[in-house]
């Protein structure tokens, strides 16, 4: 799981996330809501190392990951923006980080064959990013994060560019292979239906504070302060 005591955060003057208390269990899929702005993405890349907390602690595990490194903490991120290799092809995106960890030739094949299969683009493979829609890009980045098979699952609105019943299939996939493989997932979405709908539990966030936690049910019917009220209850 993930546990995170007293996270605090600040670009320069301005904090960006104010004394974070979270626990994610083990397995648990948890889903990360907030307006633009709020610090969602900030949260997961700190989780992940790309940014590193000023203040508080973080354990990933059990083990407290200050200060190590993204490549050691066996986290997989995929981000908002799902930055892909323009210049390698499709296979050889989502093969990256087996060949990194020096996988056997015959396990790369597999996997990657396997993890396109699940994204449905497997006739894809041998194309460049730039000739993938944006939705295409985005299965490749979670293509990309998932063959790695990671403990904690970071997802930064890894579905924001897929239409409605693309999205609702790769989302119960999603969930599917999450629940098989137990990985703990936190997942950002701007869609208060998704988290209500395929979360066990859910954060909701406003300018870098922790408003609430708990599961859609809790929220919903307790929401713990106007913001969550509000939030929550409207559907976008
Ligand atoms: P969105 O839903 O739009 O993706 P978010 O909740 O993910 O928003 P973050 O990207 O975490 O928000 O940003 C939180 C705040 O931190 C914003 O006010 C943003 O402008 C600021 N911020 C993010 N990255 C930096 C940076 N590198 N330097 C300075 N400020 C930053
Ligand atoms: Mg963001």
């Amino acid at each position: 799981g993930v546990v995170a005591k007293h996270l605090s955060l600040s670009y320069g003057k301005t904090e960006v996330l104010k004394d974070i208390t979270l626990s994610v269990e083990p397995g648990e899929f948890f889903a990360l809501l907030g307006p633009s702005g709020s610090g969602k993405s900030t949260l997961l890349r700190l989780i992940a190392g790309f940014n590193q907390h000023q203040g508080g602690s973080l354990l990933i595990d059990g083990k407290d990951v200050s200060g190590t490194p993204p490549h050691l903490r066996n986290v997989g991120m995929v981000f908002q923006n799902y930055a892909l290799w323009p210049h390698m092809t499709v296979w050889d995106n989502v093969a990256f980080g087996l060949v990194e960890r020096k996988v056997d030739k015959k396990t790369i094949q597999q996997k990657v064959e396997d993890a396109l299969d699940l994204v449905g683009l497997k006739q894809y493979a041998k194309r460049r990013p730039s000739m993938l829609s944006g939705g295409q890009q985005q299965r490749v980045a979670l293509a990309r994060t998932i063959v790695i098979e990671p403990q904690v699952l970071l997802l930064d609105e890894p579905l924001s560019n897929l239409d409605k019943q693309l999205r609702v299939q790769m989302r119960e996939e999603l969930k599917n292979l999450q629940r098989t493989l137990g990985i703990t997932t936190i997942f950002v979405t701007h869609d208060q239906e998704e988290a209500m709908t395929t979360a066990d539990r859910m954060a909701v966030l406003d300018k870098g504070i922790l408003q609430q936690v708990g599961t859609a049910a809790g929220l919903f019917d307790f929401p713990g302060n106007r913001f969550v009220a509000g939030f929550v209850g409207t559907a976008n």
